[in-house]
Parts: C-alpha cells; structure tokens; sequence
C-alpha cells in the first residue's frame, strides 16, 4: 500500500481529534501531503474514526484523481488541495469543528491575540467567508484567507489548520481552540486586553527557537 506511514498517522491523529474534543462523529477531516510524490493522503468522507483503518485512507494526486484507494475521498478534499497548492511549505491539514473556534466563527469574528499562543497561527486567526460544506467556494474562501497565517476560522462551520507536519498542525487547532475558549470565557466578564503587534513580534521571535534543547 501506497503512504503506510501517512495512513497510519491520520487514523491515530483522527481518533486523537475525538479523544481531545477537537470533534465530534465523523465531522472534521486529516490529510498528510508528501510533496517528493505529489500525493496526499486523505481521510474518507463520513466513516467513524475508530472504525477507520489505515487501508480506509485514500490516496488522491494534487489533481484530486483517485490513486490508490476504495473509498470516497472527504467532501473536503477540495479545501485541502487548495491549501496544498497555496502554499508549499504546507505538508499537512487538519479540520476540526472544536466548540470554542467554532462559536467564533459562528459570530463570525476574527480571533485577535488575547493570549500568546495565538502564535501557532500567527498574529491571529483570520475568518474565512461562509460558503456550504465541501463546495469549491469555501475551499476558494480558505485559501485566500489563509495568507501567511496556520489557521482559519470557518464562518458557521470550524477551523483549519495546516503545518509542515500533522503533529504540527494537530497542536495548531489544540492550541488555537485553548485561545478560542479564553476569548469566549474573558468576553463574557469584561473586556479582554489584546496583546499588541511589537509584543506578538517578540513571541513569534520566540517561538523560532522554542522547544528546541
Ligand atoms: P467528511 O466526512 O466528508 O470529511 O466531512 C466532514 C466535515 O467536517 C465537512 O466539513
Ligand atoms: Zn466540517
């Protein structure tokens, strides 16, 4: 079988995404693009993640034509693909439906730094427009939204993140739901104070060298 270690690592990561209540039923979607062969492994639409097993992936080109697999590719494939060819420096995404992001999205309101691990997508969480799940508008809408940044908000729908890895961008929409869950706690006591572009600069500075012993 075409990607064993990429199909593996989604079928781990996508029953994580439930066990860290990132998502809930067969909602959300992972893929892992290994750019030396210029295919991607999906996610296949609506099968439960733990009955999901690694020969379930599905292998798509950056096309979106059928490579190794027999099932149907996530109605999402399209908003990975457009990611994939957006930027090259992204080598995996993860779309999740987590509580907090999600009701952000649903107000549709951006995410502003109210606390420094908003670094994991950048200096915030830009939102992308309402369109119908799985169509090519909101694929369109993502991968203009995305810019520089390693999250999306989904107006009415959830997030996207993306990284050069699937641990990567897995800890991207855990870190982004802690701050989505801050915003949504400190809004309803007062008015949060947002962290200012120098200070967002320091911390991206930061995390250049973070974690690295
Ligand atoms: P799939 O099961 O087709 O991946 O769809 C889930 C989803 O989250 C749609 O946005
Ligand atoms: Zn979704």
């Amino acid at each position: 079988m075409k990607l064993q270690e990429e199909r593996e690592a989604i079928v781990a990561y996508c029953q994580k995404m439930i066990t860290s209540r990132l998502t809930t039923g067969t909602g959300g979607n992972i893929s892992i693009c290994n750019r030396a062969r210029g295919e991607v492994a999906m996610t296949p639409t609506g099968v439960d993640y733990f009955e999901m097993k690694a020969d379930d992936i599905v292998i798509i080109n950056l096309d979106g034509e059928i490579v190794e697999g027999t099932t149907k590719p996530s109605s999402e494939a399209g908003m990975h693909l457009a990611l994939y060819h957006k930027r090259d420096d992204i080598s995996a995404v993860v779309h999740t439906h987590s509580v907090f992001a999600t009701t952000i999205a649903c107000l549709r309101w951006e995410l502003p730094p109210v606390h420094y691990l908003i670094g994991y997508s950048g200096k915030k969480v830009p939102l992308a427009p309402y369109a119908t799940y799985g169509t090519t508008e909101l694929a369109q809408n993502v991968a203009e939204a995305i810019g520089s940044y390693n999250a999306v908000l989904l107006a009415n729908h959830g997030l996207v993140t993306v990284g050069s890895s699937l641990s990567r961008a897995f800890s991207t929409a855990e870190e982004i739901e802690l701050v989505s869950e801050i915003y949504y706690r400190t809004k309803s006591i007062g008015e949060p104070v947002i962290l200012s572009k120098e200070e967002m600069d320091n911390v991206l500075r930061k995390f250049g060298s973070y974690g690295k012993q």
